[in-house]
């Protein structure tokens, strides 16, 4: 889901994704497309309930959402507000903090905070597909304010590291990985599992780079 938000722009969103009904509407779509499956019975036929997006079963009389198996389920804010979470910490790459999600969604910072860890998790940090044409690869600091205030003691901030394919001037994909430090061993260990050795990767030419140069041809 995150990978299909990542092609559209902000206006796009807001068009694809007006109010709460329609985020409703896109989840029901993928999963039931293809047809209703009681997922207690194996039972095919369904009835409305009482909640105007879920299914009843008519044999068990399970009661399923749409949202069931979903980062979705059982919010307790609107899911349009989940949605916006979702799009803009799959499009920023430079990461978003709880505290700015909480400015731009009139959310408490604490119900962000903890909703974007659960989408970053979400989140492939590799894929089946490694990079083969063109990639970028950057490290930054995750961690917004929130977590700065919780004491010394908390180390929520996270070292993260970047792989983003693009294509032209647009990222066609971005993978990402928590790192402990920005060395060539967990730089490398990361370039191996999502980028080929031989396409053109641009870097911020920190050292820890440098050892790598002999696996992947093209770094700069
Ligand atoms: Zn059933």
């Amino acid at each position: 889901m995150e990978n299909r938000f990542k092609s559209l722009s902000i206006l796009g969103f807001q068009e694809r994704f007006p109010d709460d009904d329609a985020c409703y509407e896109y989840l029901m779509k993928l999963k039931w497309e293809e047809g209703f499956v009681c997922p207690h019975c194996g039972h095919a036929k369904y009835c409305k309930s009482k909640r105007k997006y879920d299914r009843q079963c008519t044999r068990c009389r399970s009661a399923i959402s749409p949202t069931s198996q979903t980062l979705f389920h059982k919010l307790k804010f609107p899911i349009l507000k989940a949605f916006y979470i979702v799009y803009y910490v799959s499009t920023n790459i430079k990461g978003i903090s709880g505290t700015e999600l909480s400015m731009k969604l009139d959310l408490r910072q604490k119900t962000c905070w903890s909703f974007k860890q659960k989408v970053m998790r979400a989140m492939p940090s590799s894929g089946d597909n490694k990079i083969g044409d063109k990639a970028e690869v950057n490290e930054t600091v995750l961690g917004g304010q929130e977590e700065v205030e919780k004491g010394p003691k908390n180390n929520k901030k996270k070292l993260v590291v970047f792989a983003i394919q693009k294509k032209g001037k647009d990222i066609k994909s971005i993978y990402r990985k928590v790192i402990k430090e920005s060395s060539s061993k967990e730089l490398g260990g990361f370039m191996r599992t999502t980028i080929e050795n031989t396409p053109d990767i641009k870097t911020d030419k920190w050292l820890g780079y440098a050892p790598l140069s002999k696996e992947f041809v093209n770094l700069s």
